[in-house]
């Protein structure tokens, strides 16, 4: 499963490879930052997850965009998710941790803007895949191999 690729079409091809979860700002309660890959094309994409438990009861605001970012961001951003020893623990103290969730003085996550992400895109779903076969009626399945 993936997202819908900009670059060759492909439905589901674009993949998130790799993920850093960084501590709340003053807007975004969970704060993700990720490298998409496409298995079909190679095409390669920044991310921004962020969502927001702080509006009226019930109510869940997120938000999840890719961007065309260029080789160097890809690159810089790759190396500094690689370099964390824990990047799914937003209360990580590394150096990445540190350069990727820094905010400004009003306490807005802005350590991104001097990374060349290029224009967002809208990352969509695949979502009209079958839904047949639920996950739990095969107990003798295993996993898929990539
Ligand atoms: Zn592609
Ligand atoms: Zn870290």
């Amino acid at each position: 499963m993936g997202f819908f690729c900009p670059s060759c079409r492909s439905a589901h091809g674009l993949e998130i490879r790799q993920s850093i979860a960084l501590p709340p700002d003053s807007r975004s309660d969970e704060i993700m930052v990720q490298v998409l890959a496409c298995r079909e094309c190679k095409y390669e994409a920044a991310a921004v997850y962020e969502e927001s438990r702080r509006g009226e009861l019930g109510s869940e605001a997120w938000n999840h965009t890719g961007y065309r970012a260029s080789h160097a961001a890809l690159w810089r951003l790759m190396n500094l998710i690689s370099a964390c020893p824990t990047p799914k623990m937003a209360g990580c103290q590394c150096a990445s941790h540190r350069r990727l969730g820094r905010r400004s003085q009003r306490g807005t996550w802005n350590a991104l803007d001097d990374f060349d992400l290029g224009a967002p895109f809208g990352l969509v779903w695949d979502d009209t895949r079958p839904t047949d076969l639920p996950a739990d009626c095969h107990p003798g399945s295993h996993e898929e191999e990539e």
